[in-house]
């Protein structure tokens, strides 16, 4: 059976990492976030780690060979064997050009791209309202989602911090990046007819729910 990738899109804070756990976890494909590699590595004190928090620390994308290079390793590994599900990458048109060079030479390509579409105003609550889990990137909100204990993951148990480029400061950049740098993927797969637009002002469920249904027409 061939493998299944679905790039998530949409602006930061629209709850692509929160679906992406969602979807990961019904369809048992695997979710790749191209954030999350970036903060493990910063966690973990490597050498990708450090240059990628200079980027990130200002909104500002990483660059692609760096980026392109890391989603390539994450995704031969066996666990992605039957696909994944693509969180914040690709972000550019060069991204999503090395994408689908690399998912030639797995013999796939990508199957859908659900657009989480919502009103940059709402983003910048959303992002500012969000708790990270220390152990393992579980999101919430302080409004919208938030723990039964304040402070502490319900599933895990681990902490919630606020990331650093979740502050004020740097959120506005994040939107401006999205909307010069990541935008145009919008118009190139809604040519190539991946395109799947989804409104991300609704609940968390009924975002999931028409996510999945998409998913379940194009994954046979
Ligand atoms: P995210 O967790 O997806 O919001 O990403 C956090 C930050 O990581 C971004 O603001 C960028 O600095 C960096 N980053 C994540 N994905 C990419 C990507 N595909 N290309 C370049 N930089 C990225």
């Amino acid at each position: 059976m061939a493998a299944t990738y679905i790039v998530l899109l949409g602006p930061p804070g629209v709850g692509k990492g929160t679906q992406a756990k969602i979807l990961a976890e019904q369809t048992g494909l695997i979710h790749v976030s191209s954030g999350d590699l970036f903060r493990e590595n910063i966690k973990n004190q490597t050498e990708l780690g450090r240059l990628a928090k200079s980027f990130m620390d200002q909104g500002e994308l990483v660059p692609d060979d760096v980026t392109v290079a890391m989603i390539k390793d994450r995704l031969v590994r066996p666990d992605c064997a039957a696909g994944a599900i693509l969180d914040g990458f690709p972000r550019t048109p060069v991204q999503a050009e090395a994408l689908h060079t690399m998912l030639a030479g797995f013999k796939g390509d990508t199957n859908l791209v659900p657009f989480i579409n919502a009103d940059p105003k709402m983003l910048v609550e959303r992002i500012c309202g969000r708790w990270t889990c220390k152990a393992k990137g579980h999101i919430y909100h302080e409004k919208f989602n938030p723990p039964k204990v304040a402070g502490i993951c319900d599933l895990d148990g681990s902490e919630l911090y606020q990331r650093e480029d979740d502050k004020a400061e740097t959120v506005t950049n994040r939107i401006k990046v999205y909307m010069d740098q990541t935008a145009p993927l919008i118009d190139h797969y809604r040519k190539q007819k991946k395109l799947v637009e989804v409104d991300g002002a609704q609940p968390i469920e009924k975002v999931s729910d028409e996510l999945l249904a998409a998913i379940k027409k194009v994954v046979k």
